[in-house]
């Protein structure tokens, strides 16, 4: 039988990375399966994380957390997890390379931003296209802005970006809102532009505009895509865990971050909303040290 880890975590993004400096500062073996490229952060420029001043780009967090995490023991390997069982009272799962044995298993593989997938979108990424209002909105003071988006998470973005932007238009198709949230649209100072869909973002280097499907186009200076977000669940959900039972779109846990399955932890995005490092570190935080505490409790079981 291979090596049985104590504390296999599944992503290396910002909850899954600090699970993993709190695990293996508690003597845990930790494995961290993910790639910190991939983190949500990664291209973002964060100025909302405390005790890191002014803008600073996540690649140059992310690589920190990685030496901070390695440094302290845990082992990083950058595949992809491919599938995950439950043997008993272990975890096994495979990833491209490895297969690997763990008495716990931390859920930290983030969410995936839904996309518009148009023309442009992805070139402009990070230089005008945004999927988090609550990240980017400081950066559009005064400028130009739309939003993209037929629920409330368009609505409520386009409201909280009036405070920052000069221009707000929401780009609807068909809006579908509670009747408080409408009357709230309706009392702010948010254009509505209904019955039409982007269909390009343009800008060399930055977001100059955009064409909708109707021809015409808007002069703006960046584009807010809120479509909802959709989490990568089949991993975690082949195991049983449990999701909200309102939404089914975010791992269900208690305080500790415990999920309805003993011995397996969730933190970050994959744990619900706000999608916002602090939140994610901070899940992580707790994550790792339950799920070494529960390591080291096994152990001593199995001895006695
Ligand atoms: C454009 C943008 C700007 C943002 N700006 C800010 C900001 O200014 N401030 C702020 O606080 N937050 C910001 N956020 C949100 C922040 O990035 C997330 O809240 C945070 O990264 C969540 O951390 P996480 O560890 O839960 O997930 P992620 O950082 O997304 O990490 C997920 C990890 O899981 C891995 N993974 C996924 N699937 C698998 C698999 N099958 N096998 C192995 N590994 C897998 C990925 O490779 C990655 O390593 C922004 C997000 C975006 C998209």
């Amino acid at each position: 039988m291979a090596d049985i880890i104590d504390v296999l975590i599944m992503g290396a993004g910002p909850a899954g990375l600090q699970a993993a400096v709190h695990a293996v500062r508690k003597k845990a073996t930790v494995v961290v399966l993910g790639r910190p490229e991939k983190s949500a952060i990664y291209k973002a420029h964060v100025e909302n994380y405390l005790c890191v001043p002014g803008v600073v780009d996540g690649a140059v967090l992310m690589e920190t957390a990685v030496a901070q995490a390695t440094s302290f023991g845990a082992q990083l390997i950058e595949e992809d997890i491919l599938g995950v069982e439950q043997e008993g009272e272990f975890f096994k799962v495979e990833s491209e390379s490895k297969s690997f044995v763990a008495r716990t298993l931390v859920i930290a593989i983030g969410t995936s931003r839904k996309k518009l997938k148009v023309p442009g979108e992805k070139k402009l990424a990070a230089k005008g296209v945004s999927y988090c209002v609550d990240c980017d909105a400081n950066f559009y003071r005064n400028a130009k802005v739309v939003v993209v988006g037929d629920e409330s998470a368009a609505v409520d973005g386009a409201i909280t970006l009036t405070k920052y932007a000069s221009e707000v238009t929401l780009i609807t198709r068909d809006l579908s809102v509670s009747k408080g949230m409408a009357d709230k649209l309706a009392a702010s100072t948010v254009e509505i532009r209904s019955g039409a869909w982007v269909k390009e973002i343009v800008g060399e280097n930055m977001v100059t505009g955009v064409i909708l499907d109707d021809d015409s186009t808007l002069d703006v200076d960046g584009v807010f895509v809120e479509l909802g977000s959709k989490g990568p669940m089949e991993l975690a959900t082949s195991i049983g865990v449990a999701l909200d039972m309102e939404t089914f779109s975010y791992i269900d846990t208690d305080k500790k971050q415990h999920t309805n399955i003993a011995g397996v932890y969730a933190a970050g995005d994959i744990a619900g909303q706000p999608y916002q490092m602090a939140k994610a570190v901070g899940e992580g935080c707790v994550a790792g040290w339950e799920a070494a505490n529960y390591a080291k409790q096994q152990q001593r079981q199995q001895k006695a």
